[in-house]
């Protein structure tokens, strides 16, 4: 399996620090609103990566945290007048119901800034001894010339990066040693959190964070480190100076990075005011659909947002839902006996085929294209000219491709006529007096969505 590493730009082949396990940790969203569907790209990637991980055999401890305390987040809290922990919590949650709708699974860890903010101090604390950190006035720095190899994850050279940051000098920062220094650790303001630590009340710098989370959950090593391709600088380049200053040794074996999902080939972002919220989307669309659209470009490709494409996703998904009903509904009408040498063989192509896109660098692009193909193939055949086994096999393997990119079976829905039939048969069943049969059938009905109301004019039924 080869991964695209940003630190070399070249694709490697993935060979995890402890065999069989993979350690991985993906930068979570600021929480001050709701989701927008730029921020859900690197969820929905990520999610499919640790899927794949999983299918392939990997045990997968996954690491996303939530950056609950931050300047915009306090904003948000002052213009409501509530504590900023009130507008965390808020969005954390709403963030979490998003995710799921997603088909995002929670990670194996959600650590919250915090509630990690003694192990932050902690690591402040050992740069400062080993004189890669200095405090001026109750801010704590980061002294980038003491790392030798800053810059090596964004290709930046600090001297240049210098002459282009000189202006910080002048706005304010003029304490600084060097105008690339960054901050770990800032005094408080009247009306923001703090917390008590060695250079007095205040709070931590943002990238702080992920080094000591990261550490605290997967250790001082693991092997893939993701985020949006906007991180890359200077969130990750700060990180690997943080972490690899106080460990002495490499951070992230795989850096991974999605690019941008655009509007009018625009990032889309807050600041820009020119983004569509997750939770827009889901009043046109199931969610499932705004997670195909995302899978189906290469996750370093950037990805334009339009009405057209989503329709296409829709339809697309559709099509693909459409032949996993059939062969679920028809499952029952093959030929009795073994799967077919030529049926096997048909099947395990796909498979081989997926999984050499998803090998490539998690190329989804193609491996819809593979899935698409195999429905194709499963739309031609017959059951009554197929075996059994050999449309169940295809069916669940069909099913546990698609699953990697989130796509599912759709739920079995029941025709208004059985569903009479079905009531009829509970009141025959009840004049019987055939309770137990009658009350079988409720529970039936009420499995499949379907609430049943006995009133004076006969049994109403409605889906749930
Ligand atoms: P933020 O809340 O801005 O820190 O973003 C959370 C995650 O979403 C980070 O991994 C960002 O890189 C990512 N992200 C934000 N905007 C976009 C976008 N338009 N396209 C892709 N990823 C994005
Ligand atoms: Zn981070």
């Amino acid at each position: 399996m080869k991964i695209y590493n940003t630190l070399s730009r070249t694709k490697e082949e993935f060979v995890p620090i402890e065999p069989g396990k993979v350690r991985m940790y993906v930068c979570g969203p600021t929480v001050y609103n709701l989701i927008h569907i730029g921020n859900a790209r690197p969820m929905i990637f990520f999610d499919s990566v640790r899927r794949y991980l999983e299918y392939k055999g990997y045990e997968v401890n996954y690491v996303s945290n939530f950056t609950d305390v931050d300047d915009k987040i306090i904003k948000a809290a002052n213009a409501e007048g509530v504590d900023s922990s009130v507008i965390s919590e808020r969005y954390i949650e709403e963030c979490k119901k998003d995710m799921a709708g997603m088909d995002v699974r929670p990670a194996t860890t959600h650590p919250k800034a915090t509630e990690e903010i003694g192990g932050m101090i902690k690591m402040i604390r050992q740069l400062i001894a080993e004189g890669h950190a200095y405090e001026v006035n109750g801010t704590v720095y980061f002294r980038v010339r003491s790392f030798k190899e800053y810059g090596k994850l964004s290709g930046k050279n600090l001297d240049e990066l210098e002459s282009g940051s000189r202006t910080l000098l002048v706005t304010g920062e003029d304490e600084k040693e060097d105008p690339m220094d960054f901050v770990l650790w800032k005094p408080k303001k009247e009306g923001e959190p703090f917390w008590r630590s060695p250079w007095g009340e205040g709070r931590p710098g943002w990238h702080i964070e992920c080094s000591v989370m990261s550490k605290k959950y997967l250790g001082e090593e693991i092997d893939i480190h993701g985020g949006g391709e906007d991180l890359i600088f200077p969130h990750h380049e700060n990180e690997i100076a943080q972490s690899e200053a106080c460990s002495g040794h490499v951070f992230a074996h795989y850096w991974m990075h999605n690019a941008f999902l655009n509007i009018n080939n625009v990032k889309m972002s807050k600041s820009l005011g020119n983004f569509l919220l997750v939770r827009d989307i889901s009043k046109q669309y199931d969610l499932s659909v705004l997670r195909f659209f995302m899978l189906s470009a290469h996750y370093r490709s950037p990805l334009n947002f339009s009405p057209e494409l989503m329709e296409a996703a829709k339809n697309g998904l559709d099509r693909i839902q459409t032949a996993m009903a059939r062969l679920r509904d028809e499952a029952g009408k093959g030929i009795p006996g073994a799967e077919s040498q030529q049926e096997r063989a048909a099947r395990e192509a796909f498979t081989y085929r997926f999984e050499e896109a998803m090998d490539d660098d998690f190329n989804t692009a193609d491996a819809i294209s593979v899935i698409f193909e195999m429905v194709k193939y499963a739309n031609t055949l017959e059951p009554e000219k197929t075996t059994a086994e050999g449309w169940n096999a295809l069916r669940q393997n069909l099913l546990k491709l698609a699953d990697i990119l989130g796509i599912r079976e759709p739920e079995e829905t029941i025709l208004d006529a059985d569903i009479e039939a079905l009531i009829e048969e509970r009141q025959a069943a009840r004049k019987a007096k055939n309770y137990a049969r009658a009350d079988e059938i409720r529970k039936e009905l009420a499995d499949r969505g379907i609430l049943l109301e006995d009133t004076k004019e006969g049994v109403k039924w409605k889906r749930k």
